[in-house]
């Protein structure tokens, strides 16, 4: 096992951040820690890199058990939000920092330097100044100078999260080729479901100092275990019992809540078993994608969305009259609220 989590709680004053944690993370794997923001994300990361001591709990870095080690004994490599470069260094003298930290010689520390500049392709721009570099070249150095040193687990916590939407989507991309030649551990964090099913194999949906749910893009998606993780993870529906949009003779009862993700909303020109008749209230034109929004006849409004070729075949104008039904739906009970 690259990390082991068991059983961590961290309480800041009576604030419970993290609330009994299990984790288990293979070696090898590049892991998304998503949750929205206050949901324990960083705390985690900080107690795994040695940052933070837990109140309670053990932590295990590749079979030996680093609760009581410091941060130097625990070879992590961390990058956070805000880009920590030395500003008064050239690129190819923070990259090299920790290496010289650690009285490497000197050849062997100018070619580890290059070989990261080529690995984060930034080759040719290590004698520049962090200032004379892109948002996104700058995270890149620090990613190259968290390397340098071959720590067994690697921790981003939002590395990408001060840079703008397209610079981000392309070192997501980066992030995963970079993680497939190195191999190393790593975990990273992001409140963006996008973001975390884009870069990572494997997603842990934190909320409120818990683990909601571990498992693989698709597994969140389509068998969310928590109305939480449903609505977090994408659109929803959250309709009651009696909303007439269950196809057969599903059982439910009349406190259970349904929830139906608008693209597996099915508009019907015409009355078919299981659906429910509904006006077109309003249609968001979105090129790859339309967004129809109904009023089912008890007054509930219903989100569906529809690819450009259904839409077309089906014409749909406002004001419309149609039949809904659902494709699936997962129905969890009233009581387990939704926060
Ligand atoms: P995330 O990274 O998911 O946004 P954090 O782990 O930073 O969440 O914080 C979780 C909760 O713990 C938040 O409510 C935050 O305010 C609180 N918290 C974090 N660090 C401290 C601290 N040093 N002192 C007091 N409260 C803290
Ligand atoms: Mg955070």
């Amino acid at each position: 096992m690259g990390i082991a989590v068991e059983n961590i709680s961290k309480q800041f004053g009576s604030f419970r951040a993290i609330d009994q944690v299990n984790l288990e993370i293979k070696t090898g794997s590049l892991v998304a820690l998503l949750g929205p923001s206050g949901s324990g994300k960083s705390t985690l990361l900080r107690m795994i890199a040695g940052l933070e001591q837990p109140d309670s709990g053990q932590i295990w870095l590749i079979g030996e058990n680093a609760t009581k080690k410091s941060v130097q004994e625990r070879h992590i490599g961390f990058v956070f939000q805000h880009y920590a470069l030395f500003k008064h260094l050239t690129v190819r003298q923070n990259i090299a920092f920790a290496l010289e930290i650690r009285k490497a010689p000197k050849s062997q520390v100018s070619s580890r330097v290059e070989e990261l500049l080529e690995l984060v392709q930034l080759t040719g721009l290590g004698d520049r100044y962090p200032s004379q570099l892109s948002g996104g070249q700058r995270q890149r150095v620090a990613l190259a100078r968290a390397l340098a040193v071959q720590p067994r687990v690697l921790l981003l916590d939002e590395p990408f999260g001060a840079l703008d939407a397209k610079v981000r989507k392309e070192l997501r991309i980066w992030l995963r080729q970079l993680h497939h030649e190195v191999q190393v551990t790593t975990v990273f964090v992001t409140h963006d479901q996008e973001e975390a099913m884009e870069v990572s194999d494997e997603i842990v949906v934190m909320n409120q100092g818990r683990v909601e749910q571990v498992g693989t893009p698709a597994q969140i998606y389509d068998q969310p275990a928590t109305p939480f993780v449903m609505s977090f993870i994408g659109p929803v529906n959250v309709l009651p019992a009696n909303a007439g949009i269950l196809s057969g003779n599903r059982q439910v009862t009349k406190s259970d809540r349904i929830f139906l993700r608008p693209h597996d909303v099915v508009i019907q020109p015409n009355q078919v078993e299981g659906a429910t008749l509904a006006k077109i209230d309003r249609i968001i034109y979105l090129g790859w994608e339309i967004r129809v929004e109904l009023v089912l006849a008890s007054g509930q409004p219903v989100n569906a969305y529809l690819s450009r070729e259904m839409f077309h075949q089906l014409q749909l104008q406002p004001g419309q009259r149609v039949y809904v039904k659902s494709k699936q739906v997962k129905i969890f009970p009233a009581a387990y609220a939704v926060s």
